[in-house]
């Protein structure tokens, strides 16, 4: 890699041959040691590990450091400190020890933390997440961390996570084990995260008011051309473009990410990017710094990044596809087929306790993608419907089919022998599944493209933990010659009950959101409809079962999720009430005028009186969002509020938009002066 495009790979990482050059050897291994038993890190280990990484960030040029960490908001938080500190005699020294390199505690009083935290105790400390690397953006060292509140609650979207990974390793290692893998001692979810996007000129952004305050248009006629000529997709990446995604790559590299794929999206200036994947804590963590160095070097290149759901009515909006695995420290995936009748029966069992999990647990799963921007995409015709369904490919189904009505040439002797045939690409491409098996692993399809994709990983890693443990209980006094019988059962068992949640059709039909409702499978159309299901028993018992969350802890971020509902609904009636009087009122008050002179033309006094119309239609409207945004905040508690904003303040966004496209479409372009859809997009 020496010479090549890739010999930065990595710089500005505190990876574990870093570690090794600027650790002494025993502590590098004490750190080891530290990190596979997760026993506490002591004293004088923190202060060795402290001082290697000052030294190795100085020597990159750094002054300061922070604890990096993700607060409920879903996006990042730092708090910089600088290396530097006074000796006794007044000196200018460089400073940073064990202690500090653990514990941090930033000014805590402005993170949300859903009533957890009462200004008298407002202190928050974040700590050292020791198992995602430490690195270098911008001069500052970052130290991934988790936060908690100062009485210990998880305030932050890491703990969760890193208890989850914790429980899904415990059971499927034990289980594991227990069908032949004896040498397994842990189990990683692993995980590869697709990263869509959005560049538009930055000029252009600018002057959008509703794309700088809320992330996307709140109206904009669409463009004469859609995306209806397909060509944009996998089509050329235009050269400025290039440009853009080459430094977005070294500056990804640098950081440790192995950016793999760029290309294309669907959408005119829609873009993708994905990476390798890798440990969900370490992904997770890498996708906020891919989001966030997208956003940075659009800037830098006059372009502005838009991670926003659906920046643009009428053509695609964004997702992020979360591709989804178990693999042992022996390199065992449970969800590959394999060769071996013991891989067969080890992939059937995990596939069935995945199917089971999320037919049991649909509205935390649908939870964990729900965020306002994305009510604009799930069940809109581009993304997956908010049916939470499971498609496996006809070549699974027809051996479960094989396995569960038993049949005669499969089920005697060696029962699913046929599996061994499971070409890895036997995945065909159902885009309309929000859940797809793909090869080896599960791709989640919901996410929305900005949102954090930790919750999601929480609630897969949780719910199949729970699916594994309920079945290493049938395996309880029994023998192993019965196992292969009991898992064959079991998989009988799975598809029976649950069978249900399985729908490899078109997602997007009316007559599957017909068919679901006959299954029984929830549709939950709405984010804050998601949110109020959070804390339905079963999902608090299953999440504080497992210690997860506590009750209180789930009570919390309930209500930040509430509150981040209201508060984006807030903001966009806020910049349409805006928008519509600085600038879409006296864009029409002008026409009317400009008509007005032009009394020969029979057009343009039927233009006018058209024009009368509209601005009398589009002053009622706004009159009426007024009057809900008023009684909207009449409602103290988040969750109703959430409710009537959806159920008010939305429809009437919405109307606003159409009455504001019907003048654009007539608007004439030297008077309506802000950037339209053709403008922006082509
Ligand atoms: P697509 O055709 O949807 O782009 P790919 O197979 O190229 O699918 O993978 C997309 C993402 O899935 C990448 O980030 C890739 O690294 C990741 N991925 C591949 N295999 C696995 C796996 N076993 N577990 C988790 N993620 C994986
Ligand atoms: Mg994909």
């Amino acid at each position: 890699m020496e010479k090549t495009a890739f010999k930065d790979f990595g710089s500005m990482v505190f990876t574990n041959e870093v570690m090794k050059e600027y650790l002494p050897k025993d502590v590098y291994n004490r750190y080891l040691e530290i990190l596979e038993t997760s026993m506490p890190l002591d004293k004088p280990t923190a202060d060795a590990i402290a001082h290697g990484m000052k030294e190795w960030a100085i020597g990159k040029g750094c002054t300061h450091f922070t604890h990096w960490f993700q607060p409920l908001t879903g996006s990042t938080a730092e708090k910089h400190d600088a290396f530097i500190d006074k000796d006794k005699d007044g000196k200018a020294i460089l400073r940073f020890d064990g202690k500090t390199l653990i514990k941090g505690e930033p000014d805590a009083s402005s993170f949300p933390s859903g009533g957890l935290r009462s200004t008298f105790e407002a202190r928050g400390y974040t700590y050292w997440d020791l198992t995602s690397p430490a690195f270098i953006r911008d001069g500052v060292l970052c130290i991934p961390s988790v936060f908690v509140s100062y009485h210990g609650e998880s305030l932050d979207k890491k703990g969760p996570l890193l208890r989850s990974i914790a429980l899904v390793s415990d059971k499927a290692s034990e289980l594991l084990r227990k069908i032949g893998y004896a040498d397994v001692k842990i189990v990683t979810p692993m995980i590869g995260l697709e990263q869509e996007y959005f560049l538009i000129d930055r000029p252009l952004y600018k002057s959008r008011m509703d794309l700088i305050l809320t992330g996307r248009t709140l109206f904009g006629h669409a463009a004469p051309k859609g995306q209806e000529f397909d060509d944009h997709y996998f089509g050329a990446i235009p050269t400025r473009v290039q440009a853009f995604m080459k430094e977005v790559n070294d500056e990804l590299w640098k950081l440790g990410i192995f950016i793999k794929t760029e290309h294309n999206e669907v959408a005119p200036m829609q873009f993708e990017l994905a990476p390798i994947f890798c440990d969900a804590n370490v992904a997770v963590d890498q996708n906020q710094l891919v989001m966030d160095i997208l956003k940075r070097v659009a800037y830098k290149h006059g372009y502005a990044c838009l991670l926003h759901e659906k920046p643009f009515d009428s053509i695609n909006g964004s997702g992020k596809h979360n591709n989804w695995s178990l693999v042992s420290d022996t390199g065992v995936n449970v969800f590959d087929a394999g060769k071996s009748e013991k891989d067969h029966l080890k992939f059937l069992l995990f596939v069935s306790c995945f199917v089971k999990a999320v037919d049991s647990y649909p509205e935390l799963l649908r939870l964990s993608a729900a965020n306002p921007g994305n009510d604009f995409r799930l069940g809109c015709n581009e993304a997956p419907p908010a049916i939470i369904s499971i498609f496996l490919g006809d070549f699974v189904e027809s051996i479960i089919d094989e396995v569960v009505e038993g049949r005669k040439d499969t089920v005697t002797s060696e029962p699913i022998s046929g599996l061994s045939y499971i070409p890895k690409d036997a995945t065909d491409r159902n885009r309309t599944s929000p859940v797809a098996f793909t090869g080896n692993k599960f791709e989640f399809r919901m996410l929305g493209s900005s949102a954090s994709p930790s919750f999601a990983n929480v609630v897969l890693n949780t719910i199949i933990a729970s699916s594994i443990d309920e079945f290493l209980k049938k395996l309880q006094g029994r023998s192993e010659k019965e196992y292969k019988e009991i898992i064959i059962d079991y998989v009988k068992e799975v598809f029976k009950d649950h069978g249900k949640v399985i729908f490899s059709k078109n997602g997007y039909s009316e007559e599957w959101v017909k068919e679901a409702k006959r299954r029984g499978l929830p549709n939950i159309k709405s984010s804050i409809e998601a949110i109020a299901r959070f804390d339905d028993k079963k999902n608090v018992d299953l999440l504080t079962g497992y210690g997860i969350l506590t009750e209180t802890e789930m009570k919390a971020h309930k209500e930040v999720l509430a509150e981040q509902y209201v508060s984006s609904i807030s903001l966009e009636a806020k910049t349409m009430l805006y928008m519509a009087e600085s600038h879409i009122i006296p864009f029409m008050e002008k026409e009317i005028t400009n008509k007005a002179a032009l009394t020969a033309s029979s057009f343009a006094k039927k233009r006018k009186e058209q024009l009368i119309i509209m601005l009398d239609e589009l002053a009622l409207a706004l009159d009426e969002l007024r009057m809900a945004y008023s009684k909207l905040n009449k409602e103290d508690e988040s969750l109703a509020k959430g409710l009537l904003a959806r159920e008010t303040i939305v429809p009437l966004i919405d109307k606003i938009k159409g009455l504001i496209n019907d003048y654009e479409k007539i608007a004439s372009k030297d008077v309506y002066k802000l950037p339209t859809y053709p403008e922006m997009l082509y």
